[in-house]
């Protein structure tokens, strides 16, 4: 029988907001199986939600808010003297301005879609740009949530399915970048699951409805679904997987209409 066995390596998971946050359904399936983990929050707002949450998984916890540079140094700071490497990093962040979500796209100011790629698709490329020296140590996996509206015109998605693009794009040219160094970079594209961000979507319980409709399984994923399949890629199992996406949305992206 196989089995997953993440003991003795390092998993840096980042975007934890609460407890139906996709990124701590993973940090749940890597601590299963045995992994050390670090939660990183983007501000003191959420510091207690998800130091509750850490508490319960044995995890600790770090600030990074990661369109300041500084706070992912303070944390490539930490970790180095705490564990010397990280063999697993979750990058699970995304944001976009709420009215840049609900106009037409066609006047999505100049900020508004800055802002949203600099958190949702360079964030992914600065993160391990800054934290490189620790993921080349042992080689290391690197996983980040993406959604189908990078290929498809989804409403109210907007400047985030621009950001998703963008972000599926720099896995493809990371992974390339730095397979010589053992380091894999993949995207998970996840159906749509109620989380905090998701419920900022116009329309989002609808969609939720209609997702189950047109899926080839007639059901939404789970978070559950998306930790086991993160767990996958994270692992050795994969190892022979970089630079690609993996659909956990109940066949959905297969559908011709
Ligand atoms: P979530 O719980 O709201 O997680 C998003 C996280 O991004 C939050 O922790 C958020 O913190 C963080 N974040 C925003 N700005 C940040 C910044 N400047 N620095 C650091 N962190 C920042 O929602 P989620 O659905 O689990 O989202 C995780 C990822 O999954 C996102 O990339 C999302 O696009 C993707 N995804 C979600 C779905 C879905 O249906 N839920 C489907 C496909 C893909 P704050 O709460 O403080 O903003």
């Amino acid at each position: 029988m196989i089995h997953i066995d993440m003991k003795g390596k390092h998993a840096l998971v980042m975007g934890v907001a609460n407890h139906r946050s996709l990124s701590w359904a993973i940090a749940q399936c890597l601590h299963s199986a045995g992994a050390r983990v670090c939660l990183t929050y983007a501000s003191e707002r959420l510091k207690p939600m998800v130091e509750e949450l850490a508490g319960t998984i044995g995890a600790t916890t770090l600030e990074c808010d990661v369109t300041k540079d500084y706070t992912i140094d303070e944390v490539a700071k930490r970790l180095e003297g705490r564990w010397g490497s990280i063999e697993m990093l979750v990058h699970g962040i995304a944001y976009a301005r709420k009215e840049d979500l609900e106009g037409a796209f066609v006047a999505t100011p100049r900020e508004g879609f800055q802002l949203a790629l600099d958190v949702s698709a360079y964030s992914l490329i600065n993160v391990i740009h800054r934290t490189l020296p620790l993921l080349q140590k042992n080689g290391a996996s690197v996983v980040t949530l993406t959604y189908f509206a990078s290929e498809r015109a989804v409403p109210s998605y907007n400047v985030m399915g621009s950001a998703k693009a963008v972000l599926e794009q720099s896995v493809r040219q990371l992974s390339f970048e730095l397979g010589s160094k053992n380091i894999r970079v993949n995207a998970l594209s996840a159906g749509p699951v109620s989380t905090l961000a998701a419920r900022g979507i116009h329309g989002f319980t609808d969609m939720l409805k209609e997702h189950s409709h047109m899926a080839p399984l007639k059901r939404n994923i789970t978070k559950e679904e998306v930790g086991t399949a993160a767990l996958f890629l994270l692992s050795e199992l994969a190892s022979g997987i970089t630079g690609t996406t993996l659909y956990v949305d109940a066949g959905y992206h297969v559908m011709g209409w």
